[in-house]
């Protein structure tokens, strides 16, 4: 047993990972392919919603972290103006 590996994604994770990213914007493909052009991560079809393969749950962390973070440095920027 190691202490030190990562835990398995877990279909519940994919979920709440596609929520926040619904959270954040809806899903925009071109219609055919279920893909988000804006964050590049899978749906659950042309019309449907974000669907992250767990494979992409870390990219799609990595993305909602970074979409935070220029909200955040956006923020204070704003403040510091006003
Ligand atoms: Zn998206």
């Amino acid at each position: 047993m190691t202490s030190d590996s990562v835990p398995e994604p877990t279909p519940l994770d994919a979920s709440l990972v596609g929520r926040q990213l619904d959270a954040h914007h809806l899903p925009e493909t071109n219609g055919r392919m279920a893909t988000c052009r804006r964050c590049g991560l899978r749906t659950d079809g042309p019309d449907g919603r974000h669907a992250p393969a767990e494979q992409q749950l870390t990219q799609a962390r990595r993305w909602l972290d970074t979409q935070s973070l220029s909200a955040t440095i956006a923020a204070m920027r704003f403040q510091r103006d006003t």
